[in-house]
């Protein structure tokens, strides 16, 4: 490793010119400009925020976080920030600042929020019997098996994909409607990924359902 000069003296004077900037910052927003680099909203003026030290076109600087999105995203970098008491190094230290456990617990919610959120195509057992399949119309069975599909709709100006449970043996025809949003390409691929919550061999049961696509 080669050695750093940096940390070799303390006295040479280009060194000195420049003073530190610190790792983390957590301070009360002292403008209302920047924007938090993790949800790209503004932070408020006051808002608490964490500033992590990163090395930019320009040089070194602060990327700024809300203190809570900082929580959900970069925990890490929160946790190494309350070590080194990162307000300290605020030109107005804030007040109060929050616990750490109640910032952990944000955490921990985001965490399970984005294991839950599941993403299209994927195949799940039917939890109710009372879904109806979005192209037949009848009923699936309670405990069999579903593929949900996307659908594209119009609100106002944009166009959203929302998800439609379609039974096995439907999907392929579902996928030739015009508002189908789910590619047919790498489908059974996509499928195999996303569906979570079915061992293996299901999966490859509904996909033998789903026979060839079209
Ligand atoms: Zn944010
Ligand atoms: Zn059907």
């Amino acid at each position: 490793m080669a050695p750093d000069p940096a940390s070799s003296t303390s006295d040479t004077p280009s060194e000195d010119a420049e003073p530190s900037l610190p790792a983390f910052i957590i301070e009360g927003a002292r403008s209302s400009r920047a924007k938090c680099k993790t949800c790209r909203k503004a932070i408020p003026l006051g808002g608490l925020r964490l500033g992590i030290l990163v090395e930019g076109p320009y040089g070194m600087g602060h990327m700024w976080h809300h203190l809570e999105c900082a929580a959900e995203r970069h925990f890490e970098k929160l946790e190494e920030a309350y070590g080194l008491a990162a307000w300290n190094f605020a030109k107005e230290v804030p007040e109060p600042i929050p616990a750490l456990e109640d910032l952990a617990k944000l955490k921990v919610e985001a965490d399970k929020q984005r294991a839950e959120k599941k993403e299209l195509p994927y195949a799940e057992l039917d939890p109710s019997g009372r879904a109806r399949c979005k192209l037949c119309d009848e009923l699936i069975g309670k405990g069999t098996p579903r593929v949900a599909l996307g659908r594209s709709v119009e609100f106002g100006q944009q166009t959203r994909t929302t998800p439609i449970n379609i039974h096995p043996a439907c999907v392929a025809d579902a996928l030739q409607a015009e508002d189908n949003a789910t590619e047919v390409d790498g489908f059974s691929e996509a499928l195999r990924t996303n569906s979570k919550g079915l061992d293996a061999k299901l999966i490859e049961d509904v996909l033998g359902l789903v026979g060839s696509l079209y």
